[in-house]
């Protein structure tokens, strides 16, 4: 496995073409391995890049405490025959850095924490030029992000094909996350509720009749006020629990066949994010 920790190494062109970067902040779990998975079964050699961004932090945010573990990430990515590996230092990344804004700021997670994808964006811009990837991973629980990451593409970087990653699960349901590290195993078990409401509000959604719009949208906003209600009765403080069309961002108004169930919230101080796509054609 190829370690390079400065710009200077990285000028020399270490990684074998054709490589996919995995933009990661670290503490790596088995949802990063599956990006590394993914990078390989689509051709290419897997390069991590392992930062912790500290443009997509807020300043009430778990910066200082972000779970860091360099040493057993790098014995995970060596177990699964990673390619390479970027560890830059902050300076030189920071230093003279573009900053760019992102779209869908007023949304989401954007709208929740201000600043937070324009640092995403920025970051992810920079290690795109410096480290000159070809292909790149992304994963599907970061739904907002990767919407932004493929418009950064089509912008700056069209020669870079985007892979995108299914969100990974724990055996109860749970989106995998460095910050659920913040939890003990009993919240874990508990915070995995909010896979089953999205789970269930999703087949409730599904079972709504189409065929006429002004009765799909009031049933569907019906829907969502009632798992709203049940989330919060269950100790979570919902941030956002939100319907739209996933290539929008938009409120969902039944234009398209696919819906984006969003929901970020905050359970034991850690802010948990998920989401769902539903296909309202398919039955299953
Ligand atoms: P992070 O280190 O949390 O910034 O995440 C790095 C990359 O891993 C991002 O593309 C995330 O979307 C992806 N990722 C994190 N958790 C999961 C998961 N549970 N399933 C799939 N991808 C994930």
């Amino acid at each position: 496995m190829i370690i390079v920790k400065s710009l200077e190494q990285l000028t020399f062109n270490p990684f074998k073409s054709p490589f996919a970067l995995v933009p990661t902040m670290g503490n790596l779990h088995s949802g990063h391995i599956n990006l590394l998975k993914l990078a390989v079964k689509n051709n290419y050699n897997p390069v991590f890049s392992i930062f912790v961004n500290p443009l997509q932090f807020g300043p009430n945010e778990d910066l200082e405490s972000y779970p860091r573990s360099l040493e057993r990430d790098l014995d995970v990515l060596k177990e699964n025959n990673c390619h390479g590996v970027f560890i830059p230092k902050q300076e030189e990344i920071l230093e003279n850095v573009e900053s760019l804004v992102a779209p869908t700021s007023d949304k989401l997670c954007g709208k929740s924490r201000p600043g937070h994808f324009d640092g995403v964006i920025t970051i992810v811009n920079r290690l795109f030029e410096i480290i000159k990837p070809e292909a790149c991973v992304f994963g599907a629980k970061d739904f907002q992000q990767q919407l932004i990451i493929k418009h950064l593409i089509k912008q700056k970087h069209r020669h870079i094909k985007f892979i995108s990653a299914p969100t990974e699960r724990d055996e109860n349901g749970l989106a995998l996350s460095s910050r659920n590290n913040y939890l003990n195993e009993s919240e874990k078990i508990e915070a995995s509720l909010i896979f089953k409401f999205l789970s269930s509000m999703s087949f409730e959604l599904k079972l709504l009749p189409q065929t006429n719009k002004k009765n799909f949208l009031s049933e569907m906003e019906s829907i969502q006020k009632k798992y709203h209600k049940k989330i919060e009765e269950k100790g979570f403080e919902v941030d956002y629990l939100e319907l739209l069309d996933p290539k929008t961002l938009e409120k969902f108004e039944l234009n398209s066949q696919k819906m984006l169930v969003a929901i970020a919230v905050f359970f034991k101080k850690v802010r948990l994010i998920d989401n769902l796509i539903i296909d309202l054609t398919s039955s299953s």
